[in-house]
C-alpha cells in the first residue's frame, strides 16, 4: 500500500531540532498560540517581503510605505498571539520591528537582485521505501531567491535576538531549512543553486543586521558519498515511525513546546 505524508516545507527545520516537539505539532496536531516575539518576527517579515516585491516589481515603494505593513501585522495577526508571553509591550514591538525594518530596507536588500520573494514552491517527494511517501509542500516562506554570478542563491532572512552572535550572522542549525528550499527551488525552477545565505535582523531592544557567506546546505540534505544527509535521517524517522525527543534543544520550554506539558523526556 502507498502512503504519501504531507509535510510543510516551512517546518522541516523543527523536525531536526526535536523531532518529538515537531511530530506532536505536525502529526498530531498539538498546537500552542505564539508569543509577542514570534508575532513581531512575523511582522518584519512582512514589511521586508512588502518592500522586496515592489523592488522586483518597479513599483519601488519606499521604506516607509513598506512601513505600513509591519504595523498592520502587529496590530491584526491573522494567527492566535498570547500577548501576555515575552514581557513585551506593542510599544516597544513596534520600536523594534520599525528599526529593524528600516535596517534591512537600507543596508541588506540593496546588496541583492531577487529573482523570487517568498515563492510558491512544486511538490517535492522524498521516497522513504515500504511504500512511504513524504511530500514537502509550501513556499519557500521568508525566503527569496537572489541571483549571483555563480546561480540563484536562497537568501533566508531570520529574526530574533540571537540570530547574530559577534557581529556576524549566524548559519548554526540552518541548512535543514535552507536546504530544503534549495531542493525544491531547483525542482520547481529546473535550475542549480549556488547555495544559501542567511539575511540575520536582530531583534532585541537594540536591533542590528548582518548578512552571512554563502553556505551549502543542499549538501547537509542530500549527503556525501557514504555520509547519508537529512533526508535519509528523515526517511529513516517516518519509516519506524520513531521521533525521538531532544531536551537539549533550546526550544525545549513551556514557552515553545506544545508538547511540553506531557513529554516524558524533558527536565523535572
Ligand atoms: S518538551 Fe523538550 S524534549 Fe519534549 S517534545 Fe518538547 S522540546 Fe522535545
Amino acid at each position: 500500500m502507498n502512503e504519501i505524508i504531507k509535510v510543510r516545507a516551512s517546518s522541516w527545520a523543527g523536525l531536526f531540532d526535536c523531532a518529538h516537539r515537531w511530530e506532536g505539532e505536525h502529526l498530531l496536531g498539538i498546537r500552542k498560540p505564539a508569543g509577542m516575539r514570534a508575532l513581531l518576527g512575523t511582522a518584519v517579515h512582512a514589511g521586508t517581503a512588502t518592500f522586496d516585491k515592489s523592488r522586483m516589481d518597479g513599483s519601488n515603494i519606499t521604506a516607509d510605505e513598506a512601513a505600513g505593513v509591519v504595523i498592520d501585522t502587529l496590530r491584526c495577526p491573522d494567527f492566535e498571539v498570547d500577548r501576555s508571553q515575552d514581557d513585551l509591550s506593542m510599544r516597544e514591538s513596534e520600536r523594534i520591528a520599525l528599526t529593524a525594518h528600516s535596517l534591512y530596507c537600507a543596508e541588506i536588500s540593496p546588496q541583492f537582485e531577487f529573482v523570487g520573494v517568498e515563492n510558491t514552491l512544486d511538490p517535492l517527494d522524498i521516497d522513504c521505501g515500504h511504500g512511504l511517501t513524504i511530500r514537502l509542500t509550501g513556499t519557500m516562506d521568508r525566503a527569496r531567491a537572489a541571483q549571483t554570478e555563480a546561480g540563484p542563491v536562497i537568501a533566508d532572512v531570520k529574526t530574533g535576538t540571537r540570530v547574530i552572535e559577534q557581529g556576524r550572522a549566524s548559519t548554526r542549525g540552518r541548512a535543514a531549512q535552507t536546504g530544503t528550499y534549495q531542493l525544491m527551488y531547483e525542482h520547481t525552477e529546473r535550475v542549480s543553486t549556488a547555495g544559501s545565505q542567511i539575511l540575520a535582523l536582530s531583534t532585541t531592544s537594540t536591533p542590528a543586521a548582518a548578512v552571512s557567506p554563502v553556505f551549502d546546505a543542499r549538501r547537509v540534505m542530500v549527503g556525501t558519498e557514504g555520509h547519508p544527509g537529512l533526508i535519509e535521517h528523515a526517511a529513516a524517522m517516518f519509516k519506524t515511525g520513531l521521533f525521538p525527543p531532544n531536551p537539549s534543544s533550546p526550544l525545549c520550554s513551556p514557552k515553545y513546546c506544545a508538547r511540553w506539558e506531557t513529554c516524558l523526556f524533558r527536565e523535572r
